[in-house]
């Protein structure tokens, strides 16, 4: 097997897997222990050693102070966004936090940002492939909730580069898991995506059309999963045994907490047990030579979770209703995430939609199998994936911040991706020399309650009375739902070269720090990776633009225009086979924002073949300036 194999990378709250595709089916690639699931559990054992998986498992009960688990849920996120979160978690946190700053959770004697974190799950599934096939890995896919925003998507690109994986694309989960189905290979149709897994739910509703999948919606619940279900029948356990055995073990949480974990393991036995059985035993040692037992039929269990599969209905009914299809409109179902194994939420899900939902791969494999099929696509891939081409769809609205602290949408919620939209704007006071540009994510109406993602100033606009300048706002969303933000003020050119860089994310130099510091890397050289990843990156640019050459784009570009990349091309090839990293990386660097207009102008193109010419967002057509619509929080020189 050689080394240049891209892999499918499922990094999940509860379970990661690593996938690729033999031949014409995608395969999970099993870890040492000869188990497809390596738990998303990092623990520091005593001599400071990193393990992942399950061995890790045993450290979040016993020195719970050294062990990290669930952190998809903090990816990308501030310290004040997740204050709820933190709640609900054991961790310990870096006591130097400032708003706005990258989020740091203590492990053993050193601190991690939640990528860090990730990043060592993925170095085990990369460590895991490379035993497989004997040869590096360096490629991935890597799947992320239809929900993420630009800065957890981000921070999922920079967990992979800090594992050493260079990030091909991000797909969607549900996309994914469509795609392991060969949904693709129908050419119409509705199919839904339900996904409970441990500890989120998430539905998507896709669209397919002549191969191209298109999610047209997607919502769910951040906190429910198997994870609910494991607490209560651990709640109904410590009632049973305080009342019939006199033992609160609710008490002392220090002490107990070995019994209490005994019981957790049990439960979740029983769970999967009643997956498949009538009937399931609960038999669990106690402090003080006490034993606890119970039957728990499958009747029983399915009272006790009904409440809690319920809760999953909500979203469902929101998202066709976002659709506006009815259930009867679905052609599909696919089931996602290890919780859908359990009978009654597969009838749950059938009296919804209407329809027997696809259960013929693992619900808890599916995600990854489709990220190895996404990988082989982009691989060059087999006769039969080549054609595919995937489109997904932002999950939340992206604008920026107008006049009075508004917030104006340039792009709309489940638009599809790749995306491009403009807007015009003006001044609010006459000689506004500086226009603060803030995007936002959101689909509340003020710009407070939104997410703020980047900031950045259209400065020096010569002195216009308001309301004259013409500003244009470019959003231009790429295939891996990552934003890029432009603003120019037409009558006088200026622009602003802006580089988005979200809130919460890290920026290139921190995560190059990452990488160097790393202590798992000691044995890497790491400007040689990085020079050889760089190269890479630089072949790809080229051969992109080799193809923008001959498309009809190029000739809508100025001389001047032309001229400048040609000129940038050179010198890229030129430092591409030296040794400086910095000349490369800045090479490339100035190659893509010279050809950034080259490339919209292709993907329009492209976007709108896809679409059968269908205009894909009527913002793109000319529209004058918008009187009394300025840019808010203007500044004067
Ligand atoms: P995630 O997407 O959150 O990483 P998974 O899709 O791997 O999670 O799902 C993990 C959840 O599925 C856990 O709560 C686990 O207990 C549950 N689970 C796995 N197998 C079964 C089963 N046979 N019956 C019921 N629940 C199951
Ligand atoms: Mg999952």
């Amino acid at each position: 097997m050689s080394s240049d194999t891209i892999v499918g990378i499922d990094l999940g709250t509860t379970n990661s897997l690593v996938a690729y595709m033999q031949g014409d089916s995608p395969v999970v690639i099993p870890g040492e222990d000869g188990l497809n699931l390596v738990p998303s559990v990092v623990a520091l054992d005593e001599n400071n050693q990193v393990i992942v998986g399950n061995a890790a498992r045993r450290y979040l009960i016993e020195t719970p102070e050294r062990a990290v688990y669930s952190v998809k849920r903090l990816m990308g996120r501030g310290v004040e966004d997740i204050q709820d979160e933190l709640k609900l978690f054991p961790f310990q946190l870096a006591a130097d936090l400032h708003p706005g700053e990258v989020l740091r959770i203590k492990l053993g004697e050193r601190t991690y940002t939640p990528p860090e974190i990730s990043a060592l799950v993925l170095r085990q599934l990369k460590r895991n492939a490379e035993r497989f096939f004997g040869a590096p890995v360096t490629q991935a896919v890597i799947t992320v909730p239809a929900y993420f925003n630009d800065a957890q998507r981000q921070a999922t690109k920079d967990a992979g580069r800090i594992a050493g994986l260079n990030v091909l694309r991000l797909v969607n989960e549900p996309t994914a898991a469509s795609l392991a189905y060969g949904l693709d290979k129908k050419t119409n149709g509705i199919v839904a995506v339900y996904d409970l897994g441990g500890g989120t739910f998430d539905i998507s509703i896709l669209k397919l059309h002549d191969g191209i999948f298109e999610v047209i919606a997607t919502n769910g619940d951040t906190h429910l999963g198997g994870d609910d279900i494991d607490n209560l029948l651990i709640a109904i356990a410590l009632d049973d045994i305080r009342g019939d055995l006199g033992l609160d073990l609710r008490k002392d949480a220090r002490r107990n907490g070995e019994a209490v974990a005994r019981i957790r393991k049990a439960v979740i036995e029983a769970k999967i047990a009643l997956s498949s059985q009538p009937t399931a035993k609960l038999e669990v040692d106690l402090p003080g030579g006490k034993k606890y037992q119970r039957e728990i039929p499958l009747e029983m269990f399915e009272q006790m979770v009904q409440p809690i599969i319920d809760r999953t209905v909500g979203p469902c009914k929101q998202a066709l209703k976002d659709a506006g299809l009815k259930p009867e409109q679905i052609d599909e179902v696919v089931l996602v995430g290890g919780s859908t194994r359990i009978p009654k939420v597969r009838r749950l899900v059938r009296d919804l939609f209407k329809r027997v939902p696809h259960t013929d791969l693992n619900p808890d494999e599916v995600v990854a199998l489709g990220a190895a099929v996404q990988a082989n696509i982009l691989g060059g891939g087999s006769d039969i994936t080549k054609e595919m081409l995937l489109l997904d769809v932002t999950p939340l609205s992206l604008g920026i911040e107008v006049a009075g602290g508004v917030t104006d949408k340039v792009i709309l919620r489940n638009s599809t991706v790749p995306a491009s939209a403009t807007q015009y704007y003006t001044t609010q006071v006459d000689g506004q020399a500086n226009v603060a540009i803030h995007v936002l994510q959101g689909e509340r109406e003020l710009a407070r309650d939104c997410r703020s993602l980047a900031r950045f100033d259209l400065k020096g606009v010569p002195p216009m009375p308001a309301g004259m300048p013409r500003i244009e706002v470019k959003f231009l969303i790429d295939a891996n739902g990552i934003l890029r933000v432009s603003a120019r003020e037409q009558r006088s050119g200026k622009e602003a070269q802006i580089d988005v860089q979200p809130s919460y994310g890290l920026t290139d130099e921190q995560v190059e720090n990452m990488l160097l510091e790393s202590f798992d890397f000691a044995e890497e050289d790491f400007r040689q990776r990085q020079i050889i990843e760089a190269r890479r990156e630089a072949d790809t640019i080229l051969t992109a633009l080799a193809k923008g050459k001959k498309s009809p784009a190029w000739q809508d570009l100025t001389d001047e225009e032309r001229r400048n990349v040609a000129t940038l091309e050179k010198s890229l090839v030129a430092a591409k086979d030296g040794e400086d990293y910095h000349a490369i990386r800045g090479s490339i660097d100035a190659l893509n924002e010279a050809t950034m207009r080259l490339a919209e102008l292709m993907m329009d193109t492209a976007v709108s073949t896809a679409l059968k010419g269908k205009a894909m967002d009527d913002t793109d057509l000319e529209e004058g300036p918008r009187a009394g619509h300025p840019v808010a929080k203007a500044e004067f020189e």
